[in-house]
């Protein structure tokens, strides 16, 4: 194992401020368990799980209460004991509606439970049973876009895993989440890259690390200090967004991942979140399913920003008053960090497997003027990591011309927020750019509907021959 200094930069990026001296030395503390748990069937990237309990019934920590609706989907368990006050639609922390179980919580019986699976001894134990674990376990990347893991892990036929990379550059401004993780819980992180290791061959590891996180860097490299293998710690300069997955490939390993349907195991990389990888350990050696995560609580307008262990589940407006409540009125509540996080107007939305941060900023850091016409200035484009022309994006967006967004290959943004960050006309391109994805989207899936209509209505034509 050694430790070595990326070699590849990519073009773009920019520095804001990342005030994470707010929470970087709040060690990880446990929320004691709040009455009320809103779980949502939609804590990952894909179908949402289909609910299979209701009002009145009684669960138990660990239980599923979601199956898994789809390839693209991960099973729900119950993160708290309790009983099923109602099942209805709530509001998610990116804004969108999904079922969600309004668990009325009952503290646990006994304090030292039996393990909700049965431990697995990762060494003896088959790559199928590790699979299955990942995948009974509820487990989703926990960076932010929630793939199933259990579906990363298993690359299709033909497809190999060359590089398996822990993502540790947390460049989100306030948070600090992944950073606590790696110091606090370092030796989960470790058994989390064997296990992975067994699931997908005896690959390669990059664990890429800004170097803004020296404290990081150290327990990586003592925890992995007599590992086996081609394993690297790679350090990262202080850029953002060092932490996406196609700039992390880029960063250590010099591969780049062609434009969508395209994925990094197209370039033989899985990439993981180092949150992810110590879920992993535990649900393979302790049993313990995806039930809880660490949360930054941040901002110059919360009491005392913190790092907190909490349920899924669990509302914004307990995370708050567990950090001693708001100092100020919050002019801005951002689930998630500032660049790619949602602005959010209650705390009543409750956390989820990919929750890393709340946010709640006072006016003084918050912008207050409203976007306005484009100057052609350039920046956005100098600031553009997958070398868009967010400018015209924007534009065309604004004018309702999805399709010259489309060409200009919208799809292939990432969300990052560099482009409206240095806009000196605060224009908010990235929401434009969301904005055009999802239409199309929502016109792919009614042309892959309609598609599918015309075979079924061609088949059953067929078949009354
Ligand atoms: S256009 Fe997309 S990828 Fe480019 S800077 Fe803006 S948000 Fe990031
Ligand atoms: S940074 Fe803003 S003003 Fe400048 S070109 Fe881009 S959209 Fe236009």
């Amino acid at each position: 194992m050694k430790t070595v200094k990326s070699p590849f930069k990519f073009k773009g990026g920019v520095h804001p401020d990342y005030n994470k001296e707010l929470a970087r030395d709040m060690p990880i503390e446990r929320l004691p368990l709040p009455g009320e748990l809103v779980i949502s069937m939609s804590q990952h990237l894909g179908a949402p799980a289909k609910c299979i309990v209701k009002a009145g019934d009684e669960v138990k920590r660990g239980q599923v209460i979601g199956e898994k609706n789809g390839f693209i989907s991960v099973l729900v368990r119950a993160s708290a004991d309790g009983k099923v006050k109602a099942v209805e639609k709530r509001l998610g922390p990116a804004g969108s509606s999904a079922d969600a179980v309004i668990l009325e919580t009952v503290p646990p019986e006994d304090n030292n439970p039996a393990p909700i699976l049965p431990p697995l001894d990762w060494k003896t134990a088959t790559r199928e049973e590790l699979l299955k674990r990942v995948e009974e376990a509820g487990i989703c990347g926990m960076g932010g876009a929630g793939f199933p893991t259990s579906v990363k892990l298993n690359p299709p036929p033909g497809k190999r895993c060359e590089y398996l990379v822990l993502n540790g550059a947390e460049c989100e401004p306030y948070l600090t989440a992944d950073f606590r993780v790696m110091l606090e819980r370092a030796d989960r992180i470790r058994v989390g890259v064997e296990i992975m290791r067994k699931i997908l061959g005896m690959c390669a590891v990059r664990i890429a690390i800004e170097d803004n996180k020296p404290e990081a860097i150290t327990a990586m490299e003592k925890a992995f200090a007599d590992i086996e293998g081609n394993v690297e710690i790679v350090r990262l300069p202080v850029l953002y967004p060092q932490g996406s997955e196609k700039h992390q490939i880029y960063a250590t390993v010099g591969r780049i991942v062609p434009e969508p349907p395209a994925l990094p195991i197209d370039v033989g990389c899985v990439v993981e979140n180092v949150g992810t990888v110590a879920a992993i350990a535990d649900a393979v050696e302790k049993g313990e399913p995806l039930l809880e995560r660490v949360t930054t609580v941040s901002g110059d307008a919360v009491a005392t920003p913190k790092n907190i262990l909490a349920p899924s589940g669990t509302k914004y407006s307990d995370l708050v008053a567990f950090c001693g409540g708001e100092k100020e009125h919050p002019a801005k509540i951002i689930s998630g960090g500032t660049m790619m996080g949602f602005a959010v107007s209650s705390l009543d939305i409750a956390t989820t497997k990919t929750t890393s941060g709340l946010l709640l900023l006072s006016s003084r850091k918050v912008f207050q003027y409203g976007s306005q016409a484009c100057i052609n200035c350039g920046r956005c484009l100098r600031a553009c990591p997958m070398n868009l022309n967010p400018a015209e994006i924007s534009k065309a967006v604004e004018a309702d011309d999805i399709k010259t967004a489309e060409n200009a290959h919208v799809m292939t943004c990432i969300e990052c927020g560099a482009c409206s960050f240095g806009c000196p006309a605060y224009r908010t391109i990235t929401q434009f750019c969301r904005r055009a994805k999802a239409s199309i989207r929502a016109r792919m899936a009614a042309e892959r509907a309609a598609a599918a209509a015309a075979k079924a209505a061609e088949d059953a034509k067929k078949e009354a021959k």
